[in-house]
């Protein structure tokens, strides 16, 4: 009955900085946050609230050839919109752009690649700013979809996307990147346990910061180029009922949370 191989390898691609360390100036203090670029899940609140940040904008920045499907960006909206609070709405920015980078990727090129692309700071007035880049070549492990580098950076890698797609094109490219683009926003939202421990018991022992439930978009092999061998059918798009129930305990206060940009 079940469809699944044996798992060879473990991917892993939730990029955990060590938590910032040394002392912030008291004159540079307000710049120093503004720039600290978190780990994924550090503006998890700044996503759920919708007080100070009354806008999201997703900048989409793609090398030519590498431009995301219409239904995955717009499916990213429709589940940001399900999670965050944004009385101003969820917008998405394109831009053609050329990242300057020949190779594979790691996850400080990542990094510093995609902060100077950024038009503007992740926090900019009532504007919190996530980004998703799609550059040309692979990561540095091409078996990795898609990475979430730090709290407002997501990247997805587009050639090893068409290489995830299975046998009869089931899943097809497309429906591969649709579930991955939510699945890295997932991590940006802090799923699964990343800035913060669930009551319920849905994370995998052996893929932290991943679901256990193949019926969830968070679930671990999502991201991995050999998705369509872990799951047989129609992939995940969705954040299942733990996920949901995650968010809402850290929106309102009663699962607590660590390594936060801002609270409300
Ligand atoms: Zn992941």
């Amino acid at each position: 009955m079940s469809g699944k191989k044996s798992i060879g390898f473990v991917v892993l691609a939730v990029l955990l900085l060590p938590a910032l360390t040394g002392c912030i100036g008291a004159s540079n203090a307000v710049n120093d946050l503004l720039e600290n670029p978190g780990i994924p899940g550090g503006l998890t609140l700044a996503c759920l609230d919708g007080g100070t940040y009354t806008k999201l904008i997703v900048e989409v920045d793609y090398e030519a050839g590498y431009k995301p499907e219409t239904s995955s960006t717009n499916m990213l909206v429709e589940r940001l919109e399900q999670v965050c609070d944004k009385p101003n709405g969820v917008e998405l920015k394109f831009e053609e752009t050329s990242f300057n980078h020949e190779g594979s990727w790691s996850a400080q090129d990542v990094r510093d690649k995609a902060w100077d692309t950024k038009s503007q700071e992740p926090r900019d007035g009532s504007v919190l700013t996530w980004q998703f880049i799609f550059p040309s070549n692979t990561y540095s492990d091409d078996n990795v979809l898609g990475v979430a580098v730090d709290a407002s950076t997501v990247a997805i890698f587009g050639d090893s996307v068409d290489d995830a797609a299975g046998f009869f094109n089931r899943p097809s490219a497309e429906e591969v990147e649709n579930s991955v683009l939510v699945h890295e926003a997932g991590h940006l939202l802090g799923l699964v346990n990343l800035v913060y421990t669930s009551p319920a018991n849905h994370e995998d022992s052996e893929n932290k910061g991943h679901s256990n439930n193949e019926d969830s978009v968070m679930y671990w092999a999502i991201e991995s180029r050999s998705v369509g061998t872990f799951i047989s059918g129609d992939l995940p798009t969705e954040f299942d009922q733990d996920d949901l129930d995650d968010l809402t305990g850290l929106e309102n206060g009663s699962i607590p949370s660590t390594n936060q940009l801002w609270r409300p």
